[in-house]
């Protein structure tokens, strides 16, 4: 059992969004902080397009000013597009002026607390992820790339994390551990407390294409550099379209991993271009532009943790929760779970008690602003139509914008949703509905899923 004196107040698993904002925010406070982040950065990323939701963080920790410098594409909106080409049904929305096939927000059509600009950013996360570790540094935490925790003991006096280097291995005590290990669950899986997602169950690919076409699917110029989703007409299946630099776009194909299984496990290129030939406007964009980068893919993302908090840990951003990244929410969700989670620590490191008990306030924010995106996503897959619908009726419109653009923790449940789940509910249960013909394949319990 360790009995050494903590050589840190803090020790931080991975120095990605979650982890670099955490020892920001706790070096700001005063305390001691370590980050050991395995990789040495800048090193690739996928989650390249952000919601305004981080804005209020990157200005409390100081890094927004390097992030402007960075020049990083502004992002002042969002557009969904589809190839449905039945007529739908307007069942008294309010959408007299368009069609189903386009659902589209700008961020400026609502202000949003702690916001002071109406854009974000689509960042390459190489370089973005580097820029927030290094404010990290910058605020006096001690960063150490290259270094791998395989492991934490929680028996002793204090936790000690056990890292590995080309240096060798190493013992560190610790008061407290932040696991910011992104979808690598580092504490979720030694503790057993990680849960796979039944219902979203999806796969990625995806890679970086010079000299696509913004304009091919968009309906005008000035919006041609928001973040584009584009459903495919394949079950629950869509695309991203990302602005990387003036010429350079992500994109990625997101599926079921039933279909990704079957079809793409030897041969990720053809299954890319399978799938986008099915929009074949994208494709053809695709086809004249440069493939800049390998495929990768993702796979089996989609997660909870039974327990995201306890005696002197706690969990932050894909350590503790991974859902669909459909409306761009993960980086926004890591920084704001670090804020969250720090005001707690510093709280505790005040009180000098680490307890579980200390972190209940940020369980609860965190648990509250999953549960309504997890809802919030669900609808989106299992009635597509829906969610365009409550973009462009103007009873709605600045609800939904209001989730779109992050702000998820601080009310029980937003009113658009309530209805929403009112809706799906008619819909499935009456096969005669209008609207039964459009219910997607992926049904989520509208109760809260485990977490
Ligand atoms: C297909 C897909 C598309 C996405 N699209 C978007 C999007 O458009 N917008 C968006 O906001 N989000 C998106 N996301 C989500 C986004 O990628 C994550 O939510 C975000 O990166 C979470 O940040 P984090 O700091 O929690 O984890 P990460 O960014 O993953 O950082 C974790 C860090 O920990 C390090 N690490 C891991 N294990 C250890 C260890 N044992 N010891 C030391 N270091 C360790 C890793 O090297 C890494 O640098 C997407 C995700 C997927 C899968």
């Amino acid at each position: 059992m360790n009995t050494k004196p903590a050589e840190w107040d803090i020790g931080i698993i991975g120095g990605g969004p979650g982890g670099s904002t955490a020892a920001a925010y706790l070096a700001k406070a005063g305390l001691s902080v370590v980050v050991f982040e395995s990789a040495h950065f800048p090193r690739e990323h996928v989650g390249e397009s952000l919601v305004p939701a981080t804005t209020p963080v990157l200005l409390e920790t100081g890094a927004m000013a390097a992030v402007e410098a960075a020049g990083f594409p502004r992002k002042f909106g969002a557009a969904w597009t589809s190839a449905e080409t039945r007529p739908v049904s307007h069942l008294g929305f309010s959408n007299l002026t368009h069609d189903f096939r386009l659902a589209e927000v700008m961020f400026n059509e609502r202000d949003q607390a702690g916001v002071d600009r109406d854009y974000t950013f689509h960042v390459d996360r190489g370089k973005f992820d580097q820029i927030l570790l290094e404010n990290a540094a910058s605020l006096g935490a001690q960063v150490h790339q290259g270094v791998r925790v395989n492991r934490v003991d929680f028996d002793g006096e204090h936790p000690v994390m056990h890292t590995r280097s080309a240096d060798g291995n190493r013992e560190v005590p610790v008061r407290m551990v932040i696991d910011a290990s992104g979808r690598n669950t580092t504490l979720g899986s030694q503790l057993k407390v990680k849960v796979a997602d039944s219902v979203f169950n999806q796969y990625a690919i995806h890679t970086w294409f010079d000299g696509f076409d913004r304009q091919a699917l968009s309906a005008e110029q000035s919006k041609s550099d928001f973040i584009f989703i584009h459903f495919l007409p394949l079950t629950d299946t869509w695309v991203w379209q990302i602005p990387i630099t003036d010429t350079v776009t992500s994109i990625g194909v997101v599926t079921q991993k039933r279909r990704f299984a079957d079809a793409a496990r030897e041969d990720l290129e053809a299954f890319f271009w399978e799938c986008v030939g099915s929009r074949p406007e994208l494709e053809a964009a695709l086809r004249s532009a440069e493939q800049v980068r390998p495929f990768k893919s993702e796979g089996d993302y989609s997660y909870a943790m039974k327990q995201i908090c306890g005696d002197n840990f706690v969990m932050v951003g894909d350590a503790a929760r991974f859902v669909d990244p459909i409306f761009s929410t993960g980086v926004s969700i890591a920084l704001n779970s670090a804020r969250l989670a720090c005001q707690d620590i510093i709280a505790a490191a005040e009180a000098g008690d680490f307890k579980r008990e200390r972190f209940k306030t940020y369980e609860m924010l965190l648990r509250r602003g999953v549960r309504n995106w997890y809802e919030f996503i669900s609808v989106y897959y299992r009635l597509n139509i829906l969610f365009t619908a409550f973009v462009q009726d103007p009873r709605y419109r600045l609800d939904v914008l209001k989730m779109l653009q992050g702000n998820m923790y601080d009310e029980a449940e937003p009113k658009a949703l309530v209805e929403m789940r009112n809706v799906i509910r008619a819909v499935e249960q009456d096969p005669e509905h209008l609207w039964h013909p459009y219910l997607g394949e992926l049904s989520a319990p509208t109760a809260a899923p485990i977490f």
